[in-house]
């Protein structure tokens, strides 16, 4: 059985948090590869102004270049809906065939919100998760979701645990706009794409 690791978010931009997630969980979980795929318009985020697709899509390209475990998909970016999960899960094991199996990657944060996400029953039946720990977040309030899912729909889920990275691109968004170094947050390349490109700066 191939293990595929799929990894969405919003990667305005992609940081460090979100590489050493993917490749903790190509470690703990066995996977094969992890595929990361950026958002069109994320369900939770509708009301937010984002970089374009194209630059956090050429951000996420920089960022996994030299890893042969990342690759990085358009498949939300080419769709016209709002970005579901369980349609891109859908379509990813359409793809890669019945002897694949998904592991859906996330932070403690998302993972904790997964009872409201669209058709949550269906991603919870029928998928694997992998669970990187993210500063901010109550131990004994992910244990408590932990044990109501699994008890409900016998999900399979890995809980690293790793040490926690405390970034997120709405932190790095904020510091570029006033003006402060990003080197210890983002890959150099992404740095640079974002000077270049001017991004962030308001
Ligand atoms: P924003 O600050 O704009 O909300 P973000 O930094 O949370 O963005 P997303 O693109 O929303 O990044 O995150 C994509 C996935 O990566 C989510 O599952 C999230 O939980 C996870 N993630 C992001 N940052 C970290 C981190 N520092 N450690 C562990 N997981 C993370």
């Amino acid at each position: 059985m191939k293990k595929i690791g799929i990894l969405g978010g919003t990667f305005d931009p992609v940081h460090y948090g979100h590489i050493a997630l993917a490749e903790d969980a190509v470690r703990e979980a066995g996977l094969h590869e992890v595929v990361m795929i950026p958002a069109r318009i994320q369900p939770f985020k509708q009301d937010r102004e984002y970089a374009s697709g194209e630059d956090r899509f050429n951000m996420l390209a920089l960022a996994a270049g030299k890893d042969d475990h990342i690759t990085v998909s358009k498949y939300e970016l080419q769709q016209k809906s709002i970005s579901y999960t369980y349609l891109t899960l859908r379509h990813m094991q359409e793809f890669y065939g019945k002897d694949t199996r998904l592991y859906f990657i996330t932070g403690t944060d998302s993972f904790l919100k997964i009872d409201t996400w669209m058709n949550a029953e269906e991603l919870l039946n029928n998928y694997s998760y992998v669970i990187g720990t993210r500063p901010g977040y109550r131990q004994d309030e992910y244990q408590e979701a932990l044990r109501r899912i699994t008890s409900a729909y016998g999900t399979e889920v890995i809980s690293m645990n790793k040490t926690e990275l405390d970034i997120s691109a709405t932190q790095i968004r904020q510091m570029v706009a006033e003006g402060k170094p990003i080197n210890d947050l983002v890959p150099p390349e992404v740095e640079r794409y974002i000077r270049e490109h001017g991004l962030y700066r308001t």
